[in-house]
C-alpha cells in the first residue's frame, strides 16, 4: 500500500461530517488538485467521545460510498503506541506510531556505539541537494542525536512489527511521529532519525517531526515564519535526500501535525514542497468539530442554543479540559467572555467570534481554543447534540466543506 503525493489527515471527533468533508476533496479534484482523505483519530479522542475505532471506518467506508469517491482513502490509527494500537489494527490502514514519549530514554550503549561507527563518514560538511549551505556535522552531534533518538525509532520499530504481524508487512501506511515533545528535531536530527529508521526497517511513507514554534490547538502559528520556512524547506530537503542516501520508501513524505488552520505557513509549505516536487501529509483535527459549532450557532434557534450551552459548560470546566491539552493552547482568560455575555449574542456575533477570520474584528481565539478542548461537553449531551446537528444539517454541512475546501486544501496545495 503506497499513499498518494498530497493527503490530508481529517478528524471528526463525532463522526458525523464524513460526507461533508469527503466533498472538499471532491471539489479540490475539479480544480485539478488530487488530495486523498485520511480519517484521523486518536486514543485519547475516542476515549473522551466514547468510541472505537471500527466506527472511524465505518464513517470513511459510508461517505465513500454515498459520496461515489472512486479514489484512494485511509483510516488513520493517530497517535498510537504499543498499549494502545491492539484495538485499531483490524480497522486502520494508517498507523501513525507516536514514540515521542520514548525521545531521550536511555539508549543502549552497544547500539549508539554501532550507529555511530556506521555513521561517522557523515561528519563534516553535509551536502544536501537544494540546500546552500549543507549541514555542519561533528561526531559528537552523531552520538547525542543516537543517544536521544534510537530509543524512540526503536520503539516504532516494535509498534510496527507487531501491527505487520496481523497485517503483513505491506497492507498498511507507517507514519512514525515525534511531534508531542518539547523540543524540536533539526534537520541534522532528522538526517540522522531516517538513517535510524532504515536501520530498523521501518518502510515509513510519512514522518512527522516537531518544527519550531507554537502549533496551538485551532487557531493560526505562532513564532517567526520565516524561520520555520527555512527549517522546513532543510527538513524537505532531507527526507528527499535520505529516501536514495538510505533506501527509505521512495514516496516518503514530511507530515505536518497542524493542530489546524497554521494559515500563516500554509503559504510557505505549499511552496516550498512544490519546488522540491516533494509530498506532504497535513494532519488536522478539530477544525471540523469547531464548524458543526459555526453551523448550528449560524442556524439559531435550537442549534444557535445548543452552541452556547456548550460555551457555558467549558467554561464552568476551564481547567478539566484545559488540563490534557495544556502545551498545546494558550487561552488569556482575560479575554474569554463570560456565559451571560454569550447568552446574549446573535448567531452572527456566536460565528463571527468563532470562525477563524482573522480580519474579522469580533474574531476572538481564546473562545475558538475554550471551544476547541470542549467536545467532551458536546459528547456529554449526547442526544441533545446530534438531534441538533440533525436540524441544523445543511447549515453544518455547508460550514464543514468549505472551510476545508478554501482555509485549508487551496491555501496549501493550489
Ligand atoms: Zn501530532
Amino acid at each position: 500500500m503506497q499513499i498518494e503525493k498530497y493527503s490530508m489527515g481529517i478528524g471528526d471527533r463525532f463522526g458525523r461530517q464524513g460526507s461533508a468533508q469527503l466533498k472538499a476533496f471532491m471539489q479540490a479534484r475539479t480544480d485539478g488538485i488530487e488530495i486523498v482523505p485520511v480519517w484521523n483519530k486518536s486514543h485519547r479522542e475516542h476515549t473522551i467521545v466514547h468510541t472505537e475505532p471500527d466506527a472511524v471506518r465505518k464513517e470513511a467506508d459510508a461517505a465513500v460510498a454515498a459520496m461515489d469517491w472512486k479514489h484512494s482513502y485511509y483510516v488513520d490509527a493517530d497517535h498510537i503506541g504499543l498499549k494502545t494500537v491492539d484495538s485499531f489494527i483490524e480497522s486502520s490502514d494508517f498507523f501513525t506510531l507516536d514514540v515521542a514519549d520514548f525521545i531521550g530514554k536511555n539508549g543502549d550503549e552497544t547500539d549508539i556505539r554501532r550507529f555511530v561507527d556506521k555513521y561517522e563518514k557523515y561528519a563534516g560538511n553535509l551536502n544536501i541537494p537544494g540546500l546552500d549551505d549543507g549541514i555542519s556535522v561533528t561526531c559528537e552531534d552523531i552520538k547525542r542525536i543516537a543517544n536521544k533518538y534510537l530509543p524512540a525509532v526503536h520503539e516504532a520499530a516494535r509498534i510496527y512489527a507487531r501491527i505487520a504481524k496481523v497485517k503483513g508487512s505491506d497492507n498498511f501506511i507507517t507514519e512514525v511521529s515525534m511531534d508531542e515533545t518539547d523540543e524540536p528535531q533539526t534537520p541534522m536530527d532528522m538526517f540522522f532519525i531516517l538513517a535510524a529508521m532504515a536501520d530498523a526497517g521501518i518502510p515509513a511513507q510519512t514522518v512527522a517531526p516537531k518544527f519550531s514554534g507554537r502549533f496551538n490547538k485551532g487557531i493560526d502559528y505562532v513564532g517567526d515564519v520565516d524561520a520555520f520556512a527555512k527549517e522546513f524547506e532543510a527538513d524537505v530537503a532531507v527526507v528527499c535526500h535520505c529516501r536514495k542516501e538510505f533506501g527509505l520508501p521512495a514516496n516518503m513524505k514530511l507530515s505536518v501535525h497542524s493542530g489546524s488552520d497554521k494559515f500563516s505557513i500554509y503559504g510557505v509549505i505549499g511552496e516550498i514542497i512544490r519546488r522540491y516536487d516533494a509530498g506532504l501529509h497535513l494532519k488536522t483535527a478539530g477544525t471540523t468539530w469547531l464548524e458543526e459549532l459555526i453551523g448550528l450557532a449560524e442556524a439559531g434557534g435550537v442549534g444557535l442554543a445548543v452552541a452556547k450551552d456548550i460555551y457555558a459548560g467549558a467554561h464552568s470546566r476551564f481547567q478539566e479540559l484545559c488540563d490534557p491539552y495544556a502545551t498545546v493552547i494558550d487561552i488569556n482568560e482575560a479575554e474569554l467572555p463570560t456565559p451571560s455575555e454569550v447568552f446574549g449574542w446573535d448567531a452572527n456575533k456566536f460565528v463571527a467570534a468563532l470562525r477563524h477570520d482573522q480580519l474579522c474584528r469580533d474574531y476572538n481565539r481564546n473562545f475558538r481554543q475554550l471551544l476547541h478542548v470542549a467536545y467532551k461537553v458536546a459528547a456529554e449531551m449526547g442526544a441533545r447534540y446530534f438531534e441538533a446537528l440533525d436540524l441544523c444539517e445543511d447549515a453544518v454541512a455547508r460550514n464543514v466543506a468549505e472551510n476545508i475546501y478554501t482555509r485549508h486544501l487551496c491555501r496549501v496545495f493550489s
